[in-house]
């Protein structure tokens, strides 16, 4: 064998997956078709400090971007609630720093990692690359969406963002903008790095990315675009099996980000962790079933969490403009203050179940959702 495992994508899945492996002590190589760690950079970047730690990635003054202290909510007419962040502590990393961090984690362990080296495909323990065939134990598929679009097409949402310079950017907050015409089924974004500049996106179902974004910065004013990004996102949710054989599935690649923000790298890059220790305890023991302890793990951390924002998902997208407008009505300065203070970033849906529930709405929600509804504060 030329190395006990072999990683196809240096993001943060793979390269923490690969971190995990080396420190255990196994041959592990990462194979990045691009040429360079971090870049393009497709992500806003938006983590909260408890999920960066538990991955053990301490931000660089490179790789933090900016502190947020607050989100606004905006509906299709305009009605908008803010919610405080400072609880939350919610922070924008540099992805292309970020990244690179962790390959440096990795490296400092023993990793071996290749840029400009893509995998082109697997048969049995024996990986084709683009630049030659390589034996592994076991193979890690961590090429993120790319690795789904050609097994569910329903699941994937354009996406666009743009880095944008502006003098209606507010530092301190981060916008989010529902509207179900302009993005069907998501939303659109404004992430702001520091004064005067943010990561500015949309995504929807069957939308033009491009042209809707543009759209959407016209309406908001004068601006400079000096980055432009397209990306698919998942949001389906895991799918069925993470391990088959000796491929162990991990990231955005297994479906392990966000069914409501397709926010992942807190999740995707456990995922890599989780993985990692499997796939070591495994190249130790020989016992399929250790390989499968990830899929275990994965699904104990975040398995009712993700059911709970498929849920959330399924119910917002049977909205229209005028029940969300309707929502926005009952949102209370109180509701408002709890979730402030006691709603978790990475875990969103009681968050989420409030904001239905309050006082008003719940009437609508329920007429249009039924027992649906209940099952989401549960
Ligand atoms: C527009 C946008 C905004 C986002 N904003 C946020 C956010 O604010 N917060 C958050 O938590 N998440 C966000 N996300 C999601 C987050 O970026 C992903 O969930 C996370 O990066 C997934 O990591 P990954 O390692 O699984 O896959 P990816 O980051 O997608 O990495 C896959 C890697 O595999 C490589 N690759 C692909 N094919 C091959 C091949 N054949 N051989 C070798 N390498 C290959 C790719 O080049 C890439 O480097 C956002 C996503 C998008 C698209």
């Amino acid at each position: 064998m030329d190395y006990e495992v072999i990683i196809a994508g240096g993001s943060v899945s793979g390269l923490l997956c690969a971190r995990e492996i080396a420190r255990l002590g196994h041959s592990v190589l990462v194979l990045e078709e691009d040429y360079e760690i971090g870049t393009p950079e497709h992500c806003g970047g938006v983590v909260s400090v408890s999920g960066i730690e538990e991955l053990g990635v301490i931000p660089t003054r490179g790789t933090l971007e900016n502190k947020i202290s607050s989100a606004s909510i905006i509906s299709p007419s305009g009605k908008s609630f803010t919610l405080n962040a400072k609880a939350q502590k919610v922070l924008v990393l540099d992805r292309r720093d970020f990244d690179k961090q962790i390959a440096h984690q990795a490296k400092n362990n023993g990793a071996e990692i290749w840029v400009r080296t893509s995998l082109k495909e697997i048969n049995g323990d024996e990986v084709k690359t683009s630049v030659g065939s390589l034996k592994c134990n076991v193979i890690v598929d961590a090429r993120g969406v790319s690795s789904l679009i050609g097994k569910d097409r329903e699941g994937i949402l354009q996406s666009a963002q743009y880095e944008v310079y502006a003098d209606w950017i507010d530092k301190d907050r981060i916008e989010v903008y529902f509207d179900q015409e302009k993005y069907p089924g998501f939303f659109a974004w404004i992430i702001p790095t520091c004064t005067d500049i943010a990561k500015v996106g949309v995504a929807g179902k069957g939308i033009n990315a491009a042209i809707t974004l543009e759209n959407f910065l016209s309406q908001k004013g004068k601006h400079s675009i000096v980055r432009k990004i397209f990306a698919p996102i998942w949001i389906k949710g895991p799918i069925e099996n993470f391990v088959t054989k000796n491929i162990v599935t991990i990231g955005d690649a297994a479906g392990q980000s966000k069914p409501t923000t397709a926010g992942g790298i807190y999740s995707c890059g456990l995922g890599g962790i989780f993985a990692g220790r499997a796939i070591s305890k495994y190249l130790g023991s020989g016992n399929q079933s250790d390989l499968l302890g990830y899929q275990k793990s994965w699904s104990e951390k975040f398995g009712h969490e993700f059911q709970n924002m498929l849920l959330a998902r399924k119910l917002f997208e049977r909205f229209d403009n005028r029940s969300i407008d309707k929502m926005f009505e009952s949102v209370t300065p109180e509701i408002l203050e709890e979730i402030s203070k006691e709603g978790t970033f990475d875990f969103h849906t009681v968050s989420l179940a409030k904001l239905l529930g309050v006082k008003g709405s719940v009437k609508t929600v329920q007429a249009i959702l039924g027992s649906e509804f209940r099952r989401l504060l549960t």
